[in-house]
Protein backbone atom coordinates (compact mmCIF):
# COMPACT_ATOMS: atom_id res chain seq x y z
CA UNK A 1 0.00 0.00 0.00
CA UNK A 2 1.19 4.04 -0.86
CA UNK A 3 2.13 5.97 1.89
CA UNK A 4 3.02 9.47 2.24
CA UNK A 5 5.82 10.98 4.03
CA UNK A 6 4.67 12.96 6.67
CA UNK A 7 7.14 12.28 8.89
CA UNK A 8 8.19 15.18 11.66
CA UNK A 9 5.28 16.86 12.03
CA UNK A 10 2.00 16.62 13.53
CA UNK A 11 -1.64 16.28 12.28
CA UNK A 12 -5.23 17.53 13.88
CA UNK A 13 -7.81 15.03 12.61
CA UNK A 14 -11.15 15.63 13.63
CA UNK A 15 -14.28 13.61 14.22
CA UNK A 16 -11.10 10.50 13.55
CA UNK A 17 -13.13 8.02 15.87
CA UNK A 18 -15.07 6.92 13.18
CA UNK A 19 -15.48 6.34 9.49
CA UNK A 20 -13.63 8.81 7.31
CA UNK A 21 -11.71 10.22 9.86
CA UNK A 22 -10.66 7.10 11.52
CA UNK A 23 -9.26 5.56 8.27
CA UNK A 24 -7.37 9.52 8.15
CA UNK A 25 -5.74 9.58 11.27
CA UNK A 26 -4.26 6.09 10.67
CA UNK A 27 -2.90 6.99 7.30
CA UNK A 28 -1.43 10.07 8.39
CA UNK A 29 -0.11 7.86 11.28
CA UNK A 30 1.69 5.38 8.96
CA UNK A 31 2.74 7.64 6.91
CA UNK A 32 4.72 9.16 9.83
CA UNK A 33 2.61 11.69 11.68
CA UNK A 34 2.22 12.44 15.14
CA UNK A 35 -1.94 12.43 14.67
CA UNK A 36 -4.31 14.39 17.17
CA UNK A 37 -7.37 12.19 17.26
CA UNK A 38 -9.97 14.19 18.03
CA UNK A 39 -13.62 13.13 18.63
CA UNK A 40 -17.01 13.59 20.52
CA UNK A 41 -16.31 9.99 22.16
CA UNK A 42 -13.33 9.59 24.57
CA UNK A 43 -13.68 5.91 23.96
CA UNK A 44 -13.49 5.86 20.21
CA UNK A 45 -10.94 8.15 20.47
CA UNK A 46 -8.83 6.42 22.56
CA UNK A 47 -9.18 3.39 20.14
CA UNK A 48 -8.05 4.90 17.43
CA UNK A 49 -5.22 5.72 19.75
CA UNK A 50 -4.30 2.34 20.38
CA UNK A 51 -5.01 1.50 16.78
CA UNK A 52 -1.81 3.73 15.92
CA UNK A 53 0.27 2.86 18.76
CA UNK A 54 0.32 -1.30 18.54
CA UNK A 55 1.17 -0.09 14.85
CA UNK A 56 3.96 1.81 16.04
CA UNK A 57 2.87 5.04 15.34
CA UNK A 58 2.30 8.07 17.37
CA UNK A 59 -0.64 9.69 18.61
CA UNK A 60 -2.93 11.54 21.39
CA UNK A 61 -6.75 11.36 22.32
CA UNK A 62 -8.02 15.14 22.46
CA UNK A 63 -11.81 14.87 23.27
CA UNK A 64 -13.77 17.52 22.01
CA UNK A 65 -16.43 18.97 20.08
CA UNK A 66 -15.29 21.12 17.00
CA UNK A 67 -17.36 23.73 17.55
CA UNK A 68 -15.94 24.74 21.20
CA UNK A 69 -13.34 27.42 20.87
CA UNK A 70 -11.22 26.12 24.30
CA UNK A 71 -10.91 22.71 22.33
CA UNK A 72 -9.88 24.52 19.30
CA UNK A 73 -7.37 25.83 21.12
CA UNK A 74 -6.31 23.20 23.16
CA UNK A 75 -5.87 20.87 20.05
CA UNK A 76 -3.27 23.42 18.56
CA UNK A 77 -1.38 22.88 21.33
CA UNK A 78 -1.41 19.88 21.95
CA UNK A 79 -0.16 19.03 18.78
CA UNK A 80 2.72 21.56 18.79
CA UNK A 81 3.53 19.75 21.94
CA UNK A 82 3.61 16.43 20.26
CA UNK A 83 5.50 17.49 16.88
CA UNK A 84 5.55 21.04 14.56
CA UNK A 85 1.58 21.27 13.89
CA UNK A 86 2.06 21.23 9.74
CA UNK A 87 -1.21 19.55 9.11
CA UNK A 88 -5.02 19.68 10.05
CA UNK A 89 -7.49 18.00 8.58
CA UNK A 90 -11.29 19.20 9.13
CA UNK A 91 -13.25 15.94 9.04
CA UNK A 92 -16.14 16.02 11.67
CA UNK A 93 -19.71 16.34 10.32
CA UNK A 94 -23.09 15.34 10.61
CA UNK A 95 -25.91 14.67 8.09
CA UNK A 96 -28.77 16.41 9.83
CA UNK A 97 -32.61 16.38 9.26
CA UNK A 98 -34.33 15.02 5.85
CA UNK A 99 -36.86 17.18 4.79
CA UNK A 100 -38.12 19.77 2.38
CA UNK A 101 -37.04 23.30 3.06
CA UNK A 102 -40.52 24.05 3.83
CA UNK A 103 -40.97 21.48 6.28
CA UNK A 104 -36.79 21.92 7.28
CA UNK A 105 -36.43 22.07 11.28
CA UNK A 106 -34.29 25.63 12.45
CA UNK A 107 -32.72 23.55 15.22
CA UNK A 108 -31.42 20.91 12.43
CA UNK A 109 -30.50 23.47 10.07
CA UNK A 110 -28.58 25.28 12.91
CA UNK A 111 -26.52 22.28 14.23
CA UNK A 112 -25.30 20.85 10.66
CA UNK A 113 -23.79 24.67 9.62
CA UNK A 114 -22.20 24.94 12.84
CA UNK A 115 -20.75 21.55 12.64
CA UNK A 116 -19.95 21.12 8.86
CA UNK A 117 -19.20 25.13 8.23
CA UNK A 118 -18.54 26.96 11.00
CA UNK A 119 -16.46 24.35 13.23
CA UNK A 120 -13.93 24.66 9.93
CA UNK A 121 -13.96 28.56 9.97
CA UNK A 122 -13.16 28.54 13.67
CA UNK A 123 -10.59 25.83 13.22
CA UNK A 124 -8.65 27.33 10.12
CA UNK A 125 -8.61 30.45 12.57
CA UNK A 126 -5.98 29.02 14.17
CA UNK A 127 -4.49 26.34 12.41
CA UNK A 128 -3.74 28.74 9.67
CA UNK A 129 -1.34 31.35 11.61
CA UNK A 130 -0.05 27.66 13.93
CA UNK A 131 1.13 26.05 10.39
CA UNK A 132 2.60 28.99 9.04
CA UNK A 133 4.21 29.81 11.73
CA UNK A 134 5.94 26.01 11.92
CA UNK A 135 7.13 26.84 8.35
CA UNK A 136 4.09 25.82 6.29
CA UNK A 137 2.05 22.92 5.86
CA UNK A 138 -1.32 21.80 4.38
CA UNK A 139 -5.04 21.96 5.51
CA UNK A 140 -7.70 19.29 4.21
CA UNK A 141 -10.95 20.04 4.74
CA UNK A 142 -13.46 17.46 4.23
CA UNK A 143 -16.46 18.40 1.86
CA UNK A 144 -18.33 16.29 0.02
CA UNK A 145 -19.96 15.36 -3.60
CA UNK A 146 -22.87 17.62 -2.11
CA UNK A 147 -20.19 20.57 -2.47
CA UNK A 148 -20.76 20.72 -6.28
CA UNK A 149 -24.41 19.10 -6.81
CA UNK A 150 -27.43 19.46 -4.61
CA UNK A 151 -29.14 16.19 -2.73
CA UNK A 152 -32.97 16.99 -2.50
CA UNK A 153 -34.18 16.82 1.76
CA UNK A 154 -30.43 17.68 2.33
CA UNK A 155 -30.48 21.58 2.19
CA UNK A 156 -28.44 22.56 5.63
CA UNK A 157 -25.66 19.77 4.65
CA UNK A 158 -25.22 20.46 0.57
CA UNK A 159 -25.25 24.42 2.10
CA UNK A 160 -23.08 23.72 4.71
CA UNK A 161 -20.07 21.49 2.57
CA UNK A 162 -20.59 23.95 -0.64
CA UNK A 163 -19.77 26.84 1.92
CA UNK A 164 -16.39 24.76 2.67
CA UNK A 165 -15.44 24.51 -0.91
CA UNK A 166 -15.69 28.21 -1.28
CA UNK A 167 -13.84 28.79 2.75
CA UNK A 168 -11.12 26.63 1.31
CA UNK A 169 -10.64 28.71 -1.77
CA UNK A 170 -10.18 31.71 0.23
CA UNK A 171 -7.82 30.08 3.02
CA UNK A 172 -5.63 29.17 -0.08
CA UNK A 173 -5.89 32.38 -1.56
CA UNK A 174 -4.73 34.03 2.04
CA UNK A 175 -2.29 32.10 2.71
CA UNK A 176 -0.36 30.81 -0.04
CA UNK A 177 2.63 33.45 0.52
CA UNK A 178 3.13 31.95 3.89
CA UNK A 179 3.56 28.27 2.78
CA UNK A 180 0.17 26.83 4.13
CA UNK A 181 -2.12 24.67 1.39
CA UNK A 182 -5.50 24.28 1.34
CA UNK A 183 -7.52 21.98 -0.12
CA UNK A 184 -11.19 20.52 0.01
CA UNK A 185 -12.09 16.75 -0.34
CA UNK A 186 -15.63 15.51 -2.11
CA UNK A 187 -16.49 11.89 -1.32
CA UNK A 188 -18.97 10.23 -3.24
CA UNK A 189 -21.15 8.00 -0.89
CA UNK A 190 -18.79 6.15 1.19
CA UNK A 191 -19.47 3.13 3.76
CA UNK A 192 -19.29 4.39 7.21
CA UNK A 193 -21.39 4.60 10.56
CA UNK A 194 -22.64 7.68 9.18
CA UNK A 195 -24.69 6.02 6.14
CA UNK A 196 -25.33 3.26 8.11
CA UNK A 197 -27.08 5.19 10.93
CA UNK A 198 -29.01 7.58 8.14
CA UNK A 199 -29.84 5.19 5.55
CA UNK A 200 -31.14 2.08 5.45
CA UNK A 201 -30.48 -0.84 2.41
CA UNK A 202 -32.63 -0.33 0.09
CA UNK A 203 -31.63 3.71 -0.26
CA UNK A 204 -28.04 2.33 -0.17
CA UNK A 205 -28.65 -0.47 -2.94
CA UNK A 206 -29.88 2.94 -4.44
CA UNK A 207 -26.74 4.86 -4.39
CA UNK A 208 -24.66 1.78 -5.62
CA UNK A 209 -26.44 2.17 -8.57
CA UNK A 210 -25.83 6.42 -8.50
CA UNK A 211 -22.07 5.72 -8.82
CA UNK A 212 -20.45 4.27 -12.09
CA UNK A 213 -17.80 2.35 -10.23
CA UNK A 214 -21.08 0.34 -8.92
CA UNK A 215 -20.51 0.12 -5.52
CA UNK A 216 -20.11 2.73 -2.29
CA UNK A 217 -16.87 3.85 -1.49
CA UNK A 218 -14.17 2.93 1.21
CA UNK A 219 -13.12 4.97 3.83
CA UNK A 220 -9.29 4.38 3.22
CA UNK A 221 -10.04 5.40 -0.14
CA UNK A 222 -10.51 8.56 0.79
CA UNK A 223 -7.87 8.75 3.47
CA UNK A 224 -5.03 8.32 0.24
CA UNK A 225 -6.14 11.14 -1.07
CA UNK A 226 -6.25 13.44 1.76
CA UNK A 227 -2.25 11.99 2.96
CA UNK A 228 -1.22 13.04 -0.65
CA UNK A 229 -2.96 16.14 -0.53
CA UNK A 230 -1.33 16.69 3.42
CA UNK A 231 2.08 15.83 1.70
CA UNK A 232 5.26 17.90 0.41
CA UNK A 233 4.07 15.58 -3.13
CA UNK A 234 1.02 17.98 -3.80
CA UNK A 235 3.52 20.82 -3.41
CA UNK A 236 1.91 22.72 -6.49
CA UNK A 237 -2.20 21.97 -5.30
CA UNK A 238 -3.87 24.50 -3.28
CA UNK A 239 -7.38 26.36 -3.59
CA UNK A 240 -8.97 23.27 -5.24
CA UNK A 241 -11.49 20.91 -4.43
CA UNK A 242 -10.98 17.40 -5.26
CA UNK A 243 -13.41 14.46 -5.45
CA UNK A 244 -12.97 11.01 -4.87
CA UNK A 245 -16.38 9.50 -6.00
CA UNK A 246 -16.41 6.46 -7.79
CA UNK A 247 -17.99 8.64 -10.80
CA UNK A 248 -21.02 9.97 -9.14
CA UNK A 249 -20.59 13.80 -10.80
CA UNK A 250 -19.38 12.62 -14.14
CA UNK A 251 -23.01 11.79 -15.27
P1 LIG B 1 -19.06 9.22 10.89
O1 LIG B 1 -18.67 7.81 10.69
O2 LIG B 1 -20.34 9.54 11.56
O3 LIG B 1 -17.87 9.94 11.62
C1 LIG B 1 -17.98 11.29 11.97
C2 LIG B 1 -17.19 11.47 13.23
O4 LIG B 1 -17.27 12.87 13.60
C3 LIG B 1 -17.77 10.67 14.38
O5 LIG B 1 -16.72 9.98 15.04
C4 LIG B 1 -18.40 11.73 15.26
O6 LIG B 1 -18.29 11.44 16.64
C5 LIG B 1 -17.55 12.91 14.96
N1 LIG B 1 -18.22 14.15 15.28
C6 LIG B 1 -19.49 14.50 14.97
N2 LIG B 1 -19.76 15.72 15.44
C7 LIG B 1 -18.63 16.13 16.07
C8 LIG B 1 -18.29 17.31 16.76
N3 LIG B 1 -19.17 18.30 16.91
N4 LIG B 1 -17.04 17.41 17.29
C9 LIG B 1 -16.15 16.39 17.15
N5 LIG B 1 -16.42 15.26 16.49
C10 LIG B 1 -17.65 15.13 15.96
O7 LIG B 1 -19.09 10.00 9.49
P2 LIG B 1 -18.22 9.86 8.16
O8 LIG B 1 -19.12 9.26 7.15
O9 LIG B 1 -16.91 9.26 8.44
O10 LIG B 1 -18.07 11.40 7.78
C11 LIG B 1 -16.88 12.13 7.99
C12 LIG B 1 -16.92 13.38 7.13
O11 LIG B 1 -17.02 12.99 5.77
C13 LIG B 1 -18.11 14.28 7.41
O12 LIG B 1 -17.71 15.63 7.28
C14 LIG B 1 -19.08 13.92 6.30
O13 LIG B 1 -19.95 14.97 6.00
C15 LIG B 1 -18.11 13.66 5.17
N6 LIG B 1 -18.65 12.85 4.10
C16 LIG B 1 -19.09 11.59 4.34
C17 LIG B 1 -19.61 10.85 3.28
C18 LIG B 1 -20.10 9.44 3.46
O14 LIG B 1 -20.72 8.93 2.51
N7 LIG B 1 -19.84 8.77 4.58
C19 LIG B 1 -19.66 11.41 2.00
C20 LIG B 1 -19.19 12.70 1.80
C21 LIG B 1 -18.69 13.41 2.85
P3 LIG B 1 -19.39 10.53 17.41
O15 LIG B 1 -19.51 9.26 16.63
O16 LIG B 1 -18.80 10.37 18.75
O17 LIG B 1 -20.64 11.35 17.37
Amino acid sequence: MATYDVSGRSAIVTGAGSGIGRAIALRLADSGAAVIVNDLDGDHAQSVVAEITDAGGRAEASVGDVTDAAWIDSSVEAADRLAPLRIAVNNAGIGGASALIGEYPDDSWARVIDINLNSIFHGMKRQLPAIAANGGGAIVNIASILGSVGFANSSAYVTAKHGVVGLTKNAALEYADQGVRVNSVGPGFIKTPLIDASLDDAAQQFLVGMHPLGRLGEPDEVAHLVAFLASDGASFITGSYHLVDGGYTAR
